[in-house]
């Protein structure tokens, strides 16, 4: 079985096409839609406690998974496609391992709405005022280059039954609140990319999705795009998910009591009937090494929101100024 798709009228290669819920090809430009994006259908919901035994392997397609050699990232690509740059460091030695037969597919998608074009120009606005900003797009070509690729995510639905004991000041006295509440905690984003969750700044963006407009799995989503293998997986992201959690439903304790504010809220919850989906979702990835340490600026896919690192210390930047400004200039 192939996936890549050939064109039905001239047998040139069909695309995925941001925006557009669509393939095009690339010879003649004749376009077919994809069902499944323009579909209704909801992303199913996964029983947890099924996981290893009712999760799908099947990608649709025929699957590798590459590894770069440089930052160690995963990738898991078309058989058929070539591989190209590791999007995470831009390193060109990858290689490709084992068919991904074993590895989990996803059951739903978020397609690519922002086009690379758009990428650049919200990177341009982004930039604009930043440290050396014009100086450094000019000389570097990669700056200009973004990558697109899906990187993975669970989204956890889960009955919550809570405790709660906290207190709050009035009239300089405290006060002392408890009670016991139920919640439904509906699609709680973990990203399943150790490569962009170190990152508090990636992500925040990449936990910036509308999971109710993900549309259920198809490779056609991925004419065109790697996809990141999973590198924390469901039972990690599940059981890592403890102090967000916390957080969240401390701040749905406090919902409970009106008008005052919380505080040292001591909670006890029980979890039932835990569901996941397992989506993956698009960004585009810059990334460029610059004094030795590697930048990554990603953009959300979907949403446009852009966030990472940026060369700003001017301390950095002084030390290591005269070969810095010796090269820009091009004078060794
Ligand atoms: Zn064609
Ligand atoms: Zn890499």
């Amino acid at each position: 079985m192939e996936h890549t798709k050939k064109c039905p009228s001239c047998g040139g290669t069909m695309l995925f096409n941001p925006g557009f819920n669509d393939l095009v090809c690339q010879s003649c430009g004749h376009r077919e839609v994809i069902p499944e994006l323009v579909s209704n259908i909801p992303v199913e919901e996964m029983d947890f406690l099924k996981a290893q035994h009712t999760a799908s392997h099947d990608w649709g397609m025929e699957a590798k998974v590459v590894t770069c050699r440089q930052c160690g990232a995963q990738t898991i690509q078309n058989k058929l496609q070539l591989s190209g740059l590791c999007p995470f460091c831009g390193s060109t030695t990858v290689e490709a391992g084992d068919p991904a037969q074993d590895i989990m597919a996803p059951n739903g998608v978020i397609p690519f709405k922002i086009t690379e074009n758009r990428a650049l120009f919200i990177f341009k606005d982004w930039i604009k005022d930043r440290f050396l900003a014009p100086e450094l797009l000019a000389r570097d070509a990669q700056l200009n280059k973004f990558y697109g690729i899906y990187v993975p995510l669970f989204t956890f639905d889960v009955l919550t039954i809570n405790r709660f004991t906290g207190h709050y000041n009035e009239n300089n006295r405290t006060l002392f609140k408890s009670g016991r509440f139920q919640h439904q905690v509906d699609d709680f984003p973990v990203v399943a990319s150790k490569q962009l969750a170190s990152d508090k700044l990636l992500l925040n963006v990449i936990k910036d999705y509308r999971t109710s407009e993900a549309k259920p799995y198809t490779p056609d989503a991925l004419a065109g795009f790697p996809c990141e293998h999973y590198s924390i997986g469901l039972a990690e992201a599940w059981n890592g998910i403890g102090s967000e959690m916390d957080f969240y439903l401390k701040n749905q304790a406090n919902k409970q009591v009106e008008s005052k504010y919380l505080m040292g809220i001591q909670m006890a919850t029980e979890y039932y009937n835990l569901q996941y989906k397992y989506l993956i979702v698009p960004v585009w990835i810059n990334s460029f090494f610059y004094d030795n340490k590697l930048y990554t600026i990603v953009i959300n896919g979907q949403t446009g929101k852009i966030d990472g690192q940026w060369p700003k210390s001017f301390g950095t930047f002084a030390k290591k100024s005269a070969q810095f400004i010796l090269g820009l200039y091009g004078i060794k």
